[in-house]
């Protein structure tokens, strides 16, 4: 993608103030003639995409990934990957590798000529522990050994301001031996917690003594039992940046009160000799709301324990992986990224932008196909029994060098069962006695009758075809017909099994207000049906897509075809039929 001219010419135009920022950044060389460690020159932009490996990315990750990892290609500078992994309990080896496996998928890559940028806050643990020590010394960090509900009751509500701790004042070397003592395991946890020492009557509650390192004893999954103290996330994150030499540093809007500590903090640790400047900046960005959709991590795994999807992959889920296996793109997400811009405020973007962002990527790309989704037995009976004609159509209409798919027209055929009405409607112009029409890349057909079972249900309908009237040759012309049908042959269709997916919500604000996002679930938004495919699609391998003519587009499933017998899902249909 990174080499896409659409995506690149999409990108300048979309509504982008991040980009208004490095170009300003860029401009003013602020960040020019940096170097890493070894004396290299670092790039003027370097950001970092931090998640925490507690559960799987979802589209409103793959918004930040675009931001993170595109502005750096964008720029000539690099992402680093890395993993926030400070927070001991919650981690799993499993979430790093599904993570790390979702970027590269999304056509992201933290390579440059320097090396790999993939990186653990966790390997930083020592750093911010002598950070830490710098800071009590320094006068800029204290212990307190208040309890949990006195803390809690003393750091005062918006418009109140909070009560120094008793432990506040305390010498700097009896903070210093009880932090060494909470490192070497002499207490429980919650008995003390290292606090910043800023401003308790501060109107920004984050700068009232926020904790910075708390006391419990948990494994890790990359440090083991080395630490029971863990650094909080607003300490931590600003001095992974800075030991990265980050200079744009983009979170979302939650973060944005959290800033002035990150300055704090940055500016203390500068003082202090442990970084130069200049030093990282933090920029708030909007998160994605989708509409249909939700991207709570708790809530989605809910869905996986209550057995409503699969798990993780399951083609209805928002999850990477999710959008993977349902037959998106990682063009088309890319694409759905740089339409919906970076913006300062929040907002919901409708489903419907990431479907047509899809339908615009496969559209060009991916091959037709003829699949008969509701089945219906079509027999012409002047056709020779034993005759197997060829017909032919594109492979794609807009690219004939990809050239000819050939397919079987046969005796016995299937068409799709609203293809045919016994009493037409009015405007009708497909089968119905009397009437004729093109079986689509085959001939002419002009409808006799329908056989019907004891019920009265229709099932079978009969035809005549003109010999003279196939598509491609000078007969062709001489029939006008006002209604074109798609068909397979009944005996050479593949029949396969076909999911028709469609969006898990039926409400667009399912979890909004604290509704119960279980009730908002849309009942049809997995069917699954016998169909019959063109037959060239027993050679479709896992992953594959098409576009089955007037159906939308179909990706063999990754995980459960099997060679020469594939199972389609649904991507998405050929037109947005919500909302009208
Ligand atoms: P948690 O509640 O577990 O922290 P999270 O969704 O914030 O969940 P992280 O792993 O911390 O998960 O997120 C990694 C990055 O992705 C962060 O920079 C975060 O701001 C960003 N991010 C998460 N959700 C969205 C979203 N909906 N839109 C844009 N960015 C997002
Ligand atoms: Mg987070």
């Amino acid at each position: 993608m990174s080499n896409d001219p659409k995506a690149t010419a999409d990108s300048a135009n979309a509504s982008n103030f991040l980009r208004g920022l490095i170009e300003s950044d860029i401009a003013s060389g602020k960040y020019k003639q940096r170097t890493d460690t070894l004396g290299r020159p670092l790039p003027s932009v370097v950001t970092r995409f931090p998640p925490e490996p507690n559960g799987y990315l979802h589209i409103g990750h793959a918004k930040a990934i675009c931001v993170d990892f595109g502005l750096a290609r964008d720029f000539g500078g690099r992402c680093h990957m890395r993993f926030d992994d400070t927070n001991p309990t919650k981690e799993e080896q499993e979430y790093v590798d599904t993570i790390l496996d979702s970027v590269k998928w999304l056509g992201f890559d933290w390579k440059d000529e320097t090396g790999e940028h993939l990186y653990f806050a966790s390997d930083y643990f020592d750093k911010f522990y002598e950070i830490a020590e710098y800071l009590i010394t320094a006068g800029h960090a204290y212990v307190d050994s208040q309890s949990a509900e006195d803390m809690a009751k003393n750091r005062g509500n918006f418009g109140e301001p909070g009560k120094n701790s008793p432990f506040r004042d305390r010498p700097a070397e009896e903070s210093l031996d009880l932090f060494r003592r909470m490192k070497a395991g002499q207490f429980k946890d919650g008995e003390h917690i290292l606090r910043a020492k800023i401003d308790m009557a501060s109107p920004n509650m984050n700068l009232r003594d926020p904790a910075i390192y708390r006391i419990r004893h948990a494994h890790h999954h990359r440090t083991g039992d080395k630490w029971c103290i863990y650094p909080m996330y607003d300490f931590a994150h600003p001095l992974e940046d800075a030991i990265e030499s980050v200079s744009h540093s983009f979170c979302t809007l939650e973060f944005q009160d959290h800033r002035p500590f990150y300055d704090w903090v940055l500016e203390r640790a500068a003082e202090g000799g442990f970084f130069k400047r200049p030093l990282p900046e933090q920029t708030e960005f909007a998160r994605l709301n989708l509409t249909y959709a939700i991207t709570s991590k708790r809530k989605l795994r809910q869905l996986i324990d209550d057995g409503i999807v699969s798990g993780w992959d399951d083609p209805r889920m928002p999850t990477i992986v999710g959008l993977r296996r349902r037959g998106y793109t990682p063009e088309s997400i890319q694409l759905f990224c740089e339409r919906v811009g970076v913006a300062k405020a929040d907002s919901w973007i409708d489903m419907s932008t990431l479907e047509g962002a899809l339908r615009d990527d496969l559209d060009a790309k991916a091959p037709r196909a003829v699949a008969v989704l509701r089945p219906l037995k079509l027999i012409i009976d002047n056709f020779p029994d034993s005759l197997v004609d060829e017909c032919s159509a594109p492979v794609h209409p807009h690219h004939p060098e990809r050239g000819q798919r050939h397919f079987p027209i046969t005796k016995e055929l299937w068409i799709e069962e609203e293809d045919f009405m016994e009493t037409p409607s009015k405007g009708y112009f497909r089968l119905f006695p009397g009437n004729k029409v093109r079986l689509r890349y085959g001939y002419v057909v002009e409808c006799t009758a329908c056989d019907k079972d004891a019920d009265g249900n229709v099932i079978a309908v009969h035809c005549n075809y003109f010999p003279d009237s196939k598509s491609g040759t000078d007969g062709a012309n001489n029939y006008k017909v006002k209604g074109t049908i798609h068909w397979v042959s009944a005996t050479h269709a593949l029949e396969a099994e076909v999911r028709l997916y469609d969006r898990l919500f039926s409400d667009p604000h399912p979890d909004a207000g604290g509704k119960d996002f279980k009730a908002a679930l849309n009942p049809t938004a997995k069917e699954v049906i016998t169909a019959y495919l063109e037959h060239g699609m027993r050679a479709a391998l896992p992953d594959d897509k098409f576009q089955f003519e007037r159906h939308g587009y179909f990706v063999a499933d990754r995980v459960d075809s099997q060679p020469g017998k594939p199972v389609f899902n649904r991507v998405v249909t050929l037109k947005d039929s919500w909302g009208k």
